[in-house]
């Protein structure tokens, strides 16, 4: 049976009608959550901690801003936007000393949950809604009328309410005008962390940068192979987005689509799957998450110098040059959004 989607006509608002809620951290999902409740007329707090670049900007936009112990304090729900590595410190410092009976916490990922860096105690509702798509387009979307579609789960120990205030969530920040599916932590968190590695992120970004290399290394202008193995990715994703991979194959060249065929499975192959089986095995073990968490207290060594090789590359040369021609391409460069929150 397919999975049931929950639209607007399946969340009502009234469920947060008279509670305060709370948003930690302000940053991209964050800062598009509080907005958008608050928007959608519900009483919205948000929770930084003292020296926050983000406490101005909150309050700028009509916020009042606390520490996350009060807001853990005077919230209902407390939304816990801070990213995910923090999450553990935040939550034992500031909120469990808070977390009465009654109270719900929330996530917009299952990370700390699923591999129980965080603990709930009972008696407290844990939920989740997580927005499939960066908080700035959950914001954009959101004042064009639109949504994001998201994923609600509810964690085991929960209260009756606990469903329809994920829902309720779901409705402020515009996901049910897309569509709503109900998944567990563990489901959200491990095909979430295997579509980040493998394709969005990861394969995505190892696809473009091998092709590109191919090309320069075959002594082709970078030029050339930056709009190839790049820049005409948009087009083709955007056109599978609205349409499938057959919608795309409909739209390009007989010649095009026969190479698609013919070559793409060479790329991608049989190896490259048994890779992608290996990577879903670490993260369903655990072992990617502790991996992870080891680097992340270690100090970062091996993503700052692997991120510095990537920034460092050629593509990101040929591109900023090429980018620099499309001014309307720069407006959107997200390294500059931070600011606009
Ligand atoms: P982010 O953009 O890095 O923002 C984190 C926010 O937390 C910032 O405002 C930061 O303050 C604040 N913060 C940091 N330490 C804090 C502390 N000790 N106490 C209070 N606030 C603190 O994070 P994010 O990407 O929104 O991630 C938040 C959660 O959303 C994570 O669970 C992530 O997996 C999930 N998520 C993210 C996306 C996405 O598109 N980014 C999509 C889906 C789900 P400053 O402003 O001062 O830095
Ligand atoms: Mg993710």
């Amino acid at each position: 049976m397919p999975a049931k989607v929950y639209t607007n006509k399946d969340a009502d608002l009234r469920a947060l009608r008279h509670k305060t809620l709370g948003v930690i951290g302000y940053g991209s999902q964050g800062h598009a959550h509080a907005l958008n409740l608050k928007d959608s007329g519900l009483k919205v707090i948000v929770g930084l901690y003292p020296q926050s670049k983000s406490v101005k900007v909150a309050r700028k936009h009509g916020f009042e801003v606390y520490s996350s112990a009060e807001v853990a304090q005077k919230a209902d729900i407390i939304m816990l936007a801070v990213p995910d590595m923090k999450q553990a410190d935040v939550y034992t410092n500031d909120l469990l000393p808070h977390l009465g009976k009654g109270k719900t916490l929330l996530f917009s990922h299952g990370f700390a949950i699923h591999y129980d860096l965080i603990k709930p105690p009972r008696g407290i509702d844990v939920i989740m809604v997580a927005p499939k798509g960066p908080g700035h387009v959950v914001r954009s979307q959101y004042l064009e009328g639109k949504g994001v579609p998201a994923l609600i789960a509810v964690a085991k120990g929960s209260s009756r309410n606990a469903k329809n205030n994920a829902l309720a969530w779901a409705k402020g920040i515009g996901a049910t005008r897309a569509g709503v599916l109900q998944t567990s932590f563990k489901e959200e968190t491990e095909t979430d962390l295997f579509g980040e590695q493998t394709v969005l992120c990861g394969g995505a970004s190892a696809l473009i940068t091998a092709g590109f290399e191919t090309l320069v290394e075959a002594g082709y202008q970078p030029e050339m192979a930056y709009f190839e193995c790049l820049h005409e990715l948009k087009l083709i994703v955007d056109m599978m987005v609205e349409s499938g991979i057959s919608g795309m194959r409909f739209t390009v060249s007989e010649t095009a689509k026969w190479g698609d065929v013919s070559r793409g499975p060479r790329v991608i192959n049989k190896a490259t799957k048994r890779t992608m089986k290996a990577i879903l095995k670490d993260i369903q073990s655990g072992k990617f998450a502790k991996e992870w968490v080891n680097e992340y207290n270690g100090g970062l060594k091996n993503y700052n110098a692997l991120l510095k090789e990537g920034d460092e590359h050629l593509i990101e040369k040929t591109g900023q040059r090429l980018r620099g021609l499309m001014p309307w391409i720069k407006k959107k460069n997200l390294k500059g959004a931070q600011a606009a929150y």
